[in-house]
């Protein structure tokens, strides 16, 4: 069942995703060659505490007994697609590309939004990706409209990936987003040929394309939660959550 949010709930989800927000714009001076992944974590969640939010994804459950995620931030540098675990161990490297999936709590509802940054220079095919990456999720929030239906998204961003000549990944889907971090209903990011439910105002929704540079393949490391591409090709994820409204698409992951 996919929940409609009252203007209280609705007001609290602007303010977690502010806070998103903020953590994911500042995040952009803290990235450069030589910064540890660990080190963007610990900042990430002194902010987040420090603007009142709780970090989401900290202590998140996985499936089948897998550990819970131990960190504030996923940090998935060039083939990681999601959920790279910060590490002091990770240092970032002048051309690498960094996925940063940033979760808060507000007084009970969620905000999640992602975005993937350059580390200085990059190779024009990392350039376009994440370029490809970002139009998509514009063209699916624009898609996001009362009366559309949920796979007038999903046909947007599929089409704009697929004309740039990238694959957008299978296995993941955006998701319903509010009292819960994951709720109703799962937005896929490929075209399955279905309506799916017809969108409403006061749905909140997270839509994040995962797409990649080679094959639409991936895999899960031994971690249990790093993704990668199984071709070992570049990934970009760019996310923003969303309320609907009558007057159309409000990103609520903004400052
Ligand atoms: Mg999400």
């Amino acid at each position: 069942m996919i929940l409609l949010k009252t203007n209280r709930e609705l007001e609290l989800m602007r303010e977690a995703n502010r806070i998103v927000a903020v953590v994911l714009d500042e995040l952009a001076e803290r990235i450069r060659p030589g910064a540890t992944t660990h080190e963007l974590d610990d900042w990430a969640e002194r902010r987040i505490l420090g603007l009142k939010g709780m970090p989401a994804f900290k202590g998140y459950k996985g499936r089948n007994g897998i550990r819970p995620f131990p960190a504030t931030l996923c940090t998935s540098i060039n083939e990681e697609v999601v959920h790279g675990i910060p590490s002091p161990e990770r240092i970032l490297r002048e051309g690498d590309i960094i996925g940063i999936d940033v979760g808060v709590v507000f007084e009970g509802y969620h905000g999640d939004g992602a975005r993937t940054y350059a580390v200085g220079d990059v190779a024009p095919r990392a350039r376009e990706l994440m370029a490809a990456c970002l139009r998509s999720l514009d063209l699916g929030i624009a898609a996001a409209r009362n009366g559309n239906h949920l796979g007038d998204i999903s046909k947007a961003i599929d089409g704009c990936v697929r004309a740039a000549g990238f694959e957008v990944v299978r296995d993941l889907s955006g998701h319903g987003i509010g009292r819960g971090l994951h709720e109703d209903p799962q937005i896929l990011n490929y075209y399955d040929g279905r309506r799916g439910p017809r969108l409403r105002s006061r749905m909140t929704l997270a839509i994040e394309p995962m797409i990649n540079a080679g094959g639409w393949e991936v895999r899960t490391l031994e971690d249990g939660w790093t993704v990668v591409t199984r071709d070992g090709s570049l990934s970009a994820h760019f996310e923003h959550t969303v309320a609907l409204t009558d007057e159309g698409p409000e990103i609520l992951t903004r400052c």
